[in-house]
């Protein structure tokens, strides 16, 4: 039995534990699934003085015009040996009860609350609202389910007037968490005894109630002990002729054992509901412990490995994304198959090659003397200055997979989980790897360029050769200067310039993708990092210690996350051998 309670106690200091870390959300929801003890009634009614001697110890503010404010939390903690001390819960937010934990080896585990006293009416120097206020708090904490109810009625008062029977009535109308406690049973007057109430007769509550003897003001004044309180309330069952057949199930020490065995099969019945929702809460901490990752190694080279580790594990997203595995890659496919294709068509070559700009281009060309045999130079001028216009569209798309690449570096970045720790690494990284792509454009430009320059430096003279030779006969040297070509001439010209241009674009259309996958694709999933490792392989130690400077704040969840790990799974083995033990 006190093994179960242990339990309870352990779980429920390791939830308090966890509230304490100042962690928001963390506190009630275990808290909030265990049992607790709580102790309603009247004022003076005496609430203290039987939680007293549940525990069997004087400490509470107990007596004649002492009235607790305050919900009081007690924790008994049972504790194999040494002397037994008192600690207030450390509560780093304001809140209204009081902690109170309570260390001892004469005590049972438990968990009580000591409610303020119920009043009828507010006394001098009380606002009106004190009677509300008080039942409002303490409804509040009645009404959980998972609160057992000490309602105390004195048995020198009418129980029909009893505040706590009222309350309790309210929360729980069936009765199933409901304990009814008769107090003050020896200040009964003269001629009259409990009997009725204790037997159930007057007023049947689901479980029997439970008379008790505290301590009187008389002998709280006197310095009476627990122990000889303990002895005389005995004594008093055993002795008193109206109570001898009731003794065996009266006094405060049958009183704590009712408790502790109604809590034991309380928190049996809850247990399979623990054990998952400590499963839970372990599988969030390990996927968060896990998405926040090791930490960092204190050796050079552990620390080097650790980031070549991590920095290939980005590489390799890289590398997905580009295969196709993840998304992004597609779009450099994209480029050559709408982007080029559309920007060359807008060079309109066409027009370029309209008579009238190729009368232009050919007559300047001639110079001061027209040609004798065919417009040479004129034929060069035209087609150079119509595939020069290529280099634009061959930058663009040059310009246009970078930007690509860089996205998907970004990309890769934010997805590497390993980067998100080491803010320092992730940037030189990312810095990097940016580098290295600029490199691969001005290569990649350099190697466009000069396709395109290629073209204009040596033109296929077969494609001349195979036309009609008619072209060429139609210049008319006796022409005028300013009349030196007629136009069906200047649009043979133009077609056949047209022709050729057309030809060399489509090659060029098909030789550019390939220059840029070459130059900037492949080389960026061949290198993209090597200059960085070079660069790795030079660091100092300390320096590489930079690069691995985690965040604080990471570095401290992942110190609480630890913590809170430990204490769920203390908590979870415990629950698991005592689940599996039943
Ligand atoms: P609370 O206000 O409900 O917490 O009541 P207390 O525990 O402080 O008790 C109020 C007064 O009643 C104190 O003087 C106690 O000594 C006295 N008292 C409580 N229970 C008994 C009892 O069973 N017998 C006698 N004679 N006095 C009691
Ligand atoms: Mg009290």
């Amino acid at each position: 039995m006190e093994s179960l309670i242990s339990l309870v106690n352990r779980l429920q200091r390791a939830c308090t534990a966890l509230g304490d870390n100042g962690e928001d959300n963390a506190l009630p929801t275990l808290w909030d699934a265990l049992p607790s003890i709580a102790v309603v009634g009247g004022q003076s009614s005496g609430k203290s003085s039987v939680l007293e001697s549940i525990v069997g110890k004087d400490f509470l503010p107990r007596g004649s015009g002492i009235v607790t404010r305050r919900p009081l939390v007690l924790q008994l903690h049972r504790i194999d040996e040494g002397r037994e001390y008192a600690e207030f819960g450390h509560l780093p937010r304001k809140s209204v009860p009081i902690y109170l934990s309570i260390y001892s080896p004469y005590v049972v585990n438990l968990t009580l609350v000591d409610l303020p006293g119920l009043t009828k009416v507010a006394v001098e120097g009380q606002p009106e609202s004190i009677v509300h206020d008080i039942e409002n708090m303490v409804r509040s904490y009645i009404e959980k389910p998972n609160c057992i109810i000490l309602a105390i009625s004195p048995a020198n008062q009418d129980l029909a007037t009893s505040d706590a029977i009222k309350i309790s009535r309210e929360v729980d109308p069936k009765g199933e968490r409901t304990f009814g406690v008769l107090t003050k049973i020896d200040l009964m007057d003269k001629g009259t005894d409990a009997v009725d109430i204790l037997e159930g007769k007057a007023y049947k509550l689901q479980f029997p109630w439970i008379g008790v003897v505290n301590r009187s003001q008389a002998d709280i004044n006197k310095n009476v002990d627990m122990i000889a309180a303990r002895r005389r309330e005995r004594e008093y069952f055993a002795q008193t002729p109206e109570y001898k057949h009731l003794g065996h199930r009266m006094g405060s020490e049958h009183l704590g054992k009712v408790m502790s065995k109604h809590l034991e099969s309380v928190i049996k019945s809850r247990i399979p509901g623990l054990q998952s929702l400590i499963n839970k809460t372990i599988i969030e901490l390990e996927s968060e412990s896990s998405r926040l990752g090791r930490p960092v190694a204190t050796d050079a080279g552990g620390k080097l490995y650790m980031i070549m580790e991590i920095v290939r594990i980005f590489d390799g997203i890289f590398k997905e994304h580009l295969d196709g595995v993840r998304s992004g890659g597609d779009k450099i496919y994209n480029v050559f198959d709408n982007q080029l294709p559309a920007a060359l068509k807008r060079l309109q070559f066409d027009k370029h090659l309209a008579m009238e700009n190729v009368r232009k281009l050919i007559t300047e060309a001639d110079g001061y003397q027209p040609h004798l045999i065919a417009p040479e130079q004129g034929y060069r001028r035209l087609i150079e200055t119509a595939l020069v216009t290529i280099k634009g569209p061959a930058e663009a798309s040059v310009d246009a997979v970078h930007g690509i690449l860089k996205e998907l570096v970004h990309k890769s970045i934010s997805e590497t989980v390993e980067l998100k720790q080491y803010p320092s690494l992730r940037v030189e990284v990312g810095h990097a790897a940016v580098e290295s792509l600029e490199r691969m454009r001005d290569e990649s430009k350099k190697a466009s360029l000069q396709l395109v320059e290629m073209e204009c430096s040596y033109l296929t003279v077969d494609f001349f050769r195979k036309l009609p030779q008619d072209i060429d006969k139609g210049g008319n040297p006796t022409h005028s200067l300013f009349d030196r070509y007629n136009d069906s001439y200047l649009r043979r010209i133009g077609s056949t310039v047209l022709s050729y241009v057309n030809m060399v674009c489509g090659g060029l259309r098909n030789s550019i993708p390939k220059s840029i996958v070459y130059c900037q694709v492949r080389e960026a999933k061949r290198s993209l990092l090597d200059h960085f490792f070079t660069e790795l392989g030079k660091r100092e130690a300390n320096h590489l210690g930079k690069l691995l400077d985690e965040d604080p704040a990471i570095m401290q969840r992942r110190v609480s996350l630890a913590k809170r790990l430990e204490l769920y799974r203390a908590a979870q083995a415990e629950i698991d051998s005592v689940a599996w033990s039943k």
